[in-house]
């Protein structure tokens, strides 16, 4: 890992080898194309996320990524994003826009129902697509787009669970940003700043700051992480908790946020029955864990200079027979190791030399060889990308170790 050396490469240069995405003019700037590589990546991080999600008790939810414009005025989105929106579409007597957040359309499908206090908290989860019209100018390979594909989840809670939900969703943040080996710098506690762009009473905000600060803090104790304050980088609805990392060039983004959230609840009327029969406001509670699909595979590519860890490996590993009379051999390895799920290359073609540099340049995580003697000894001969060592192990050792390590998100234990 080459992180903040000279030498690092930028996620744009290493997609050159990697062919995680394209883009071309016809389809628009900012718009993406996810390729096969990349959406083995982008699979496996959709996986996480959902992991993540249902083991905190989250349940899946789809929601349209075209909303009626009249929805965002009730959010607020309209009122303070209009700029960074795609324009609206006219349809019939209606104006239609493309979503900026999934958060209106989630408060819907709170209000869709009545709900108990008995019930709370309900946890939604969505990995959906949101539109920012960015301007052509700032647009940057992954890291800048117009669509985003975003780990998203509300979570709507009485007023004296918030600390517990704030709490837990921090901490599946920085569990999630573990898995992915993605350091977290620090964890800076969003303010409301000066001035009127800020929905809801100041009481209300000083409220909200000071549960969200006691619970990052005893969290971020147990982690051994700082907690910055960030005057005036609050959302326009609340403060938030950002989770700071630092790119390959020294430079920080947020890559997953817990938000507290006291104004949609208003916007939306969203109400739970007390105890007592009453409606009572519920409080809304905006988390992401993994973070934006296009961010985290910028950032990934860019942490691991496109030696991406086993599990998200694009091609995990490629099978190279010497000759064709090591066919046989490298088929029955081949469907072996697709049957416990890995995915894998079979490449047959030219010089083993050639092929055995074009796995390198691929990044590549298993370079396995079958020769004769290996054919002859029942084994197969695998380097091994991340410690370019060279083992030599029978197939069923090494689909049981592949596999394993696959299913733990861990690295291979030879
Ligand atoms: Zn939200």
């Amino acid at each position: 890992m080459n992180d903040n050396s000279a030498e690092a490469l930028d996620h744009r240069d290493l997609n050159h080898d990697l062919d995680v995405f394209a883009t071309d003019p016809l389809a628009g700037s900012g718009l993406p194309l996810w390729l096969p590589a990349g959406a083995a990546i982008r699979n496996e991080l959709e996986r996480l996320a959902k992991d993540i999600a249902h083991d905190d008790g989250c349940v899946d939810v789809y929601t349209p990524v075209l909303g009626k414009r009249a929805l965002f005025e009730r959010s607020g989105h309209w009122a303070k994003f209009a700029a960074d929106m795609f324009p609206p579409m006219k349809l019939g007597e209606d104006e239609v826009v493309l979503r900026p957040a999934n958060c209106p359309h989630h408060a819907l499908v709170y209000a869709s129902r009545q709900h108990s206090y008995r019930e709370l908290p309900v946890r939604l989860n969505e990995l959906g697509a949101m539109f920012r019209a960015e301007r052509s100018g700032v647009l940057s390979g992954l890291q800048r787009v117009r669509q985003i594909n975003l780990d998203d989840t509300h979570v709507f809670c009485r007023p004296d669970q918030v600390a517990a939900e704030v709490a837990r969703a921090l901490r599946s943040a920085l569990r999630a940003q573990r898995v992915l080996g993605l350091p977290v710098d620090y964890v800076r506690l969003s303010l409301r700043g000066d001035g009127e762009a800020w929905q809801g009473p100041a009481e209300q905000w000083q409220t909200s700051q000071a549960v969200l600060r006691a619970a990052a803090e005893e969290v971020l104790a147990e982690e051994g992480l700082a907690l910055v304050d960030g005057f005036g980088e609050a959302a326009f609805y609340g403060p938030k908790l950002d989770l700071q990392v630092r790119d390959g060039r020294g430079q920080e983004e947020t890559i997953a946020t817990v938000q507290l959230d006291f104004n949609q609840p208003e916007n939306f009327d969203l109400t739970y029955q007390a105890a007592d029969g009453s409606q009572q406001r519920v409080v809304m509670i905006h988390r992401g864990t993994v973070g934006s699909m296009e961010r985290v595979v910028a950032a990934l590519l860019e942490r691991y200079q496109g030696r991406l860890p086993f599990w998200l490996a694009p091609v995990q590993v490629v099978v190279l027979p010497v000759a064709e009379r090591q066919d046989e051999a490298a088929r029955a390895a081949v469907d072996a190791l697709r049957k416990a799920g890995l995915r894998v290359d079979l490449d047959p073609d030219g010089s083993l030399g050639a092929r055995i540099r074009d796995a390198r340049r691929r990044r590549i995580s298993l370079i396995a060889v079958i020769g004769e003697r290996e054919v002859a000894d029942g084994l197969i001969q695998v380097t091994d990308g991340s410690d370019g060592r060279r083992r030599s192990l029978a197939l069923e050792e090494l689909v049981a170790k592949a596999t394993d390590a696959y299913l733990h998100r861990e690295p291979i234990a030879w």
